[in-house]
């Protein structure tokens, strides 16, 4: 099967999909390939802040989500010693101190107003492999695979929106550096007690950070955090004396973590990078969010940068297939708008994360 587009973008997460909305719109003919069959993917960053919610009022989804569902957070509290010793509310001129977007509900909107224009293809359960250059170097396209049979989109631009993995910027041979945080992080999800209050709290449990955030649906996403590749270990210990450290610090949470959490096998482990790669862009080709600058979890910050990255190339790619300029030269405008953004808020991420503990007792 082959296909002609005048944009091919890998992969379907937040940035991947706004990005094929907002050229689709703009009558730019644009492939959306996702390797998954769906888009009900769990564990994906889903609170956004008030730069996200934004972008998304300014192409008009903001409203669409909310009829979905999402949930405004009204403050972040740190607790110690099952008392709250700090709470933030939010400034004058927001309602929140962050929202949760579930994924499902953001992509779900996003794709379905996409679907509305002829000139836009959504391949689900497709998974590229190959990347396709000509005698001059230019990217041309990719190659990918659907239920076992080779599929070959031909593009003026490809976009690499393919996550922290990308498969587009090892193709393409992109160097990236990879920082570690010192930390990995324990995921779960428990369904949350009755009359729990929209909040983000968070407490130390060994001079690490324990992070509840409120979830739509009425739900609590635990977020834990454990010294980095210490997991291994951690799992051949008992795991009681460790899960009731959570309930210590939360006794509201004793009935629905006892429910929820009896192994270790209710957590999914994390491991936490950030990266910065060599270039964002090559000839006819571009990467983008996760793919080009890996955040951490701290601050939930990666889908945010994602969306705001769709929205800044989506101009810039406009402007390439108008003027049939897709060289390096031409898309690497949205590198020198976007890297210096993305750069200061990962050493941002970098002080919180080193100066979390000053926020409690030291003496923890
Ligand atoms: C524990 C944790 C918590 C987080 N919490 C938050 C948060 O609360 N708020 C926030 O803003 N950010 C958060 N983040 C970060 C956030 O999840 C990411 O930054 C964001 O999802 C990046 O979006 P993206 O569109 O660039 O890539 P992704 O969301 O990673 O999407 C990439 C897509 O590409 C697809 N793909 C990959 N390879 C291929 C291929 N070869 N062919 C076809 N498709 C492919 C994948 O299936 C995927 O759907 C968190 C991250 C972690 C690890």
């Amino acid at each position: 099967m082959n296909i002609n587009t005048d944009v091919c973008i890998v992969g379907a997460g937040p940035g991947g999909a706004l990005l094929a909305y907002l050229l689709a719109k703009q009558n730019i003919s644009t492939v959306l390939v996702e390797r998954h069959i769906g888009i009900d993917k769990e564990f994906r960053g889903e609170h956004l802040n008030s730069e996200g919610e934004q972008i998304l009022k300014k192409h008009h989804l903001y409203e669409k989500v909310q009829e979905y569902g999402l949930l405004l957070m009204d403050r972040v509290e740190y607790w110690e010693d099952n008392k709250i010793i700090k709470s933030i509310f939010p400034s004058s001129d927001s309602m929140h101190v962050g929202i949760h977007v579930p994924q499902n509900h953001l992509l779900n909107v996003i794709l379905n107003e996409t679907k509305k224009y002829e000139n836009f293809q959504l391949l689900m359960g497709t998974r590229v492999s190959e990347l396709m250059k000509d005698q001059s170097g230019n990217y041309t396209g990719v190659k990918a695979i659907k239920n076992g049979q080779e599929i070959t989109i031909n593009s003026s631009i490809v976009v690499g929106a393919d996550g922290r993995y990308s498969t587009i910027r090892k193709l393409a041979e992109i160097r990236t550096t990879i920082m570690k945080h010192g930390y990995d992080l324990l995921w779960a999800k428990v369904p949350s007690p009755l009359n729990w209050e929209p909040t983000i709290k968070l407490t130390l449990i060994n001079k690490h950070q324990l992070a509840l955030f409120t979830q739509a649906g009425g739900y609590i996403q635990i977020g834990w955090n454990i010294d980095e590749g210490t997991y291994s270990k951690l799992r051949s210990e008992s795991f009681k004396p460790f899960v009731n450290q959570l309930i210590d610090a939360f006794p509201e949470l004793t009935d629905t973590v006892q429910k929820n959490i009896n192994s270790w096998d209710d957590f999914v482990l994390l491991n936490v990078q950030s990266s910065r790669s060599e270039t964002w862009v090559r000839d006819g080709l571009v990467i983008m969010g996760d793919a080009a600058h890996t955040m951490t979890p701290t601050a939930a910050l990666g889908v945010n940068c994602a969306i705001k990255d769709a929205d800044r190339l989506s101009e810039i790619i406009l402007q390439a297939i108008y003027n049939q300029d897709t060289s390096t030269k031409m898309l690497k405008k949205f590198e020198y708008d976007r890297r210096e953004d993305i750069e200061v808020l990962q050493e941002q991420q970098i002080k919180q994360e080193s100066s979390f503990i000053n926020n409690f007792a030291l003496d923890k």
